[in-house]
């Protein structure tokens, strides 16, 4: 994609890559998108000059509309630990609160998080009212509930991006990571997504999308983009050509996953003990296990800085706002969304947890940078450590264990 007015091609490089093939329709619906611009480049400049309180919103937001899940997937705490995050679903009402005062600075908006949001039953309602402020909304889905009347309406939403989570080709290796899912279930909703593309792209005879710089290997016709996301294990590798195949015969995305450690873990607990406690999970062949085999005690992730706590925010379905979408256990929250008015997500964006963990980062990187540069050891520990000690800051974790991988 190429734009000339250099104010557009500043924001297509200051934003990730998986938002650059749906620039194009955002500048070209135009609405809210002078707010988009003037806060992502004061949020730039917010996060160069690593300002602790923020005048700018994040760009890119999580909204959880259910921690409820129909599966049990072995390193999903979200079936088994109802304690550490309560369950429920996201009202209409705080959904639309939320979108009213961040949705005209948002670019991203991601439909999920720690559930699966198809049941939530305002859900398509939720796609509908965001798009109405002119953002890039996706989802993850495990694609065992969907109802046809549902799906129509959700191919018709708006909805830019569906990310399917099957991980395998037959029943046995789909259910050895995908736990009480149906393989055929799966597929038969599929294919009544793509045939109502089919359908929609022949009434109207146009495609909304453009096609130039996805960098991806298969691109299908028709609105939303719907991508497979087959994450990698050791039950499924060697289906994974099987996978390639079947995903352009339906007319897919594929995107291939290595496996990851457990997903309430990857902030508490070291590598080591985390890829340990995983290793039966990882693959044989190289080429699919993002972890090194052999992996030293004191080995940091290679993640090296964090742009959650600038650019980013979670919101989860009972208004718990947490830093990052890792964090799964409540106690490590940041605050919660309580409507009080005009700025009432503001106001926890800039809560003492926010500010202190904006400041605690971004002292313990100009620390590690001197600590390279100068041989000495790094002091960000003197300046904000021990607060974030003495107030179980989530955030300190990434000071020893190297920050959350994307
Ligand atoms: S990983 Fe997704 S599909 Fe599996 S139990 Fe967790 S929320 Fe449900
Ligand atoms: S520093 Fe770590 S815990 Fe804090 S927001 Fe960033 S990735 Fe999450």
């Amino acid at each position: 994609m190429s734009f000339g007015n250099p104010i557009k091609r500043l924001v297509y490089n200051y934003l990730p890559s998986e938002i650059h093939p749906y620039l194009k329709n955002l500048f070209e619906r135009k609405r809210y998108i002078k707010h988009k611009i003037a806060n992502l480049l004061l949020n730039r400049m917010e996060m160069l000059t690593a300002r602790a309180r923020l005048l700018s919103y994040p760009y890119y937001l999580v909204i959880d509309p259910s921690n409820i899940c129909n599966l049990k997937c072995p390193l999903c705490p979200t079936w088994h630990d109802v304690k550490r995050r309560p369950k429920g679903k996201m009202t209409m009402k705080m959904f639309k609160e939320i979108i009213d005062e961040v949705g005209p600075f948002l670019f991203m908006l991601n439909l999920c998080n720690w559930g699966e949001p198809l049941l939530n039953p305002d859900f398509i309602e939720m796609i509908r009212y965001a798009k109405s402020y002119n953002i890039v909304v996706g989802f993850s889905t495990n694609l065992n509930y969907l109802p046809d009347a549902m799906a129509e309406k959700l191919v018709d939403s708006g909805v830019d991006l569906i990310v399917l989570s099957v991980d395998g080709v037959t029943q046995e290796t789909y259910s050895a990571y995908r736990t009480g899912g149906n393989l055929e279930t799966v597929m038969a909703n599929i294919k009544k997504i793509q045939h109502l593309k089919a359908m929609k792209k022949e009434t109207s005879g146009t495609e909304t999308f453009s096609k130039e710089t996805l960098g991806r290997d298969k691109l299908s016709k028709g609105t939303p983009d719907v991508a497979w996301q087959y994450i990698v294990n050791r039950h499924n590798e060697n289906e994974v050509e099987i996978a390639k195949k079947l995903a352009s015969q339906l007319g897919l995305i594929l995107w291939l996953m290595p496996i990851r450690t457990a997903m309430d873990k990857e902030l508490t607990m070291p590598l080591y003990e985390r890829v340990n406690e995983t290793k039966d999970w990882l693959p044989h062949n190289p080429a699919y296990n993002r972890y090194a085999y052999e992996i030293l005690p004191e080995t940091k992730t290679k993640q090296s800085f964090c742009k959650w706590l600038w650019n980013a925010s979670v919101v989860n379905w009972d208004g718990s706002i947490s830093p990052c979408c890792a964090v799964y256990d409540k106690k490590w929250d940041f605050g919660s969304y309580i409507y009080t008015g005009r700025f009432s997500f503001h106001r926890t964006w800039n809560s003492s947890s926010y500010i202190l963990a904006r400041r605690l980062i971004a002292s313990f990187l100009k620390g590690s940078v001197k600590s390279q540069s100068h041989s000495h050891k790094c002091l960000y520990g003197n300046l904000y450590g021990k607060e974030a000690e003495d107030k179980s800051l989530i955030c300190k974790h990434c000071t020893k264990y190297g920050f959350l991988e994307s």
